[in-house]
């Protein structure tokens, strides 16, 4: 993964408690930092001495040619605080290349849903400015929960997007915290939201690919309505920014083994042991190599290698599909070996 040291060339508040940063890209860096709608940046930054990492989507369309992205706060948040209290306008941040599997699909003629909640519509508006640039005779439908109506992140962007594809775009705005007159678009997205909605004619479950980017619970629960409802699973596509899952500990995790790293062309070579290690990548990169990573909570693909030798398993997998996984990717946050000889490649 490669950081570069970024100026923030634009910086404004977007709500009370969210902060749009956007980035200066130098001509000679322009190719690396082209992206697809859906994909994240890892910013890289050292704050009361310690190195911290954190992934943010891009809000912004690939045809938008811009790196921007918007940090939201959370409460007792390491680096969200710091953004939204402390950084400015001229100065530098690490930023990664852009990453991440969640992306916009060829949509095949058909429309998209898609659904968000708070701050998880920064991947989900790069998607619908893109679909709706790339082809806008299809539909695109958008559901989006907050608070209240002063929390609606990229509030006048919507409108204004919804003025110029008057035809295409809906947008059904969610509140959770005040009164909507349309009792149908109070409250969260669960399956009974998703049954009402189906009855009421709003949703359709013959779109083309739905999008969802929010609390596990919500995408949990709209998952499990469509895939109930006959919609391929193919046709699902969802980013989490956190999980709250609890961690399932697999009884077949090796005490000991012996790891080989390959990573940049190089091989690194360490023993493991369970018991000092909380996940590979964490022992990697305590006997001093720099592997990738970003969450590390198994939701993002930062840290993805490939098992080449020997088994390893996940903890818990929010990234990567079941075609990956077959193929023998890893996220080398959430795995440990079940082999006593394990290689592993960052480079596949
Ligand atoms: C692929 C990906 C894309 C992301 N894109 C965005 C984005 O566009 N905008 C954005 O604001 N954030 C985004 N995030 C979340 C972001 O990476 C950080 O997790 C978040 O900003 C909190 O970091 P922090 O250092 O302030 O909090 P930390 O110090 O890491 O955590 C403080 C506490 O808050 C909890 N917490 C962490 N994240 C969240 C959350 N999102 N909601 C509720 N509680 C949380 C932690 O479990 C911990 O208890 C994304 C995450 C991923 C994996």
């Amino acid at each position: 993964m490669n950081f570069h040291s970024l100026t923030i060339k634009d910086l404004y508040k977007e709500t009370n408690d969210s902060v749009v940063i956007s980035f200066d890209i130098p001509e000679h860096l322009k190719k690396d930092f082209t992206f697809s709608a859906g994909q994240y940046v890892t910013i890289r930054k050292t704050l009361n001495g310690e190195e911290v990492r954190r992934a943010y989507s891009i809000w912004k369309a690939p045809y938008e040619d811009e790196i921007s992205i918007l940090v939201k706060k959370i409460e007792n948040g390491v680096f969200s605080t710091y953004a939204n209290q402390e950084l400015k306008k001229g100065d530098t941040l690490e930023v990664s290349t852009p990453q991440g599997n969640f992306k916009l699909m060829p949509s095949q003629g058909k429309p998209i849903v898609l659904f968000a909640a708070g701050s998880g519509i920064t991947p989900i508006i790069s998607i619908v400015k893109q679909q709706l640039k790339v082809n806008n005779n299809n539909k695109v439908v958008l559901f989006y929960v907050n608070k209240t109506m002063d929390d609606i992140i990229f509030k006048d962007e919507l409108e204004q997007l919804q003025k110029e594809n008057p035809d295409t775009l809906v947008v059904h705005h969610l509140l959770t915290r005040e009164e909507n007159k349309d009792h149908l678009f109070s409250g969260r997205i669960n399956k009974q939201k998703c049954k009402e909605f189906v009855e009421k004619g709003v949703l359709d479950l013959k779109a083309g690919d739905y999008y969802m980017c929010g609390p596990e619970q919500m995408i949990l629960e709209i998952k499990e309505f469509l895939l109930d409802h006959k919609v391929n699973s193919d046709s699902i596509h969802f980013e989490l920014f956190t999980s709250s899952s609890e961690n399932k500990a697999s009884t077949d995790f090796v005490d000991h083994a012996f790891v080989t790293v390959i990573l940049d062309d190089d091989e690194f070579e360490f023993e493991y042991n369970i018991s000092e290690a909380s996940s590979l990548l964490d022992a990697g990169n305590e006997h001093g190599f720099d592997l990738p990573y970003s969450c590390k909570g198994g939701v993002c693909c930062t840290c993805k290698a490939k098992v080449i030798e020997g088994s390893a398993k996940m903890i818990k997998n929010y990234a990567l599909s079941e075609e990956e996984v077959a193929q023998g990717y890893v996220l080398t946050c959430q795995t440990h070996p079940t082999s006593e000889r394990l290689v592993v490649s960052f480079d596949e």
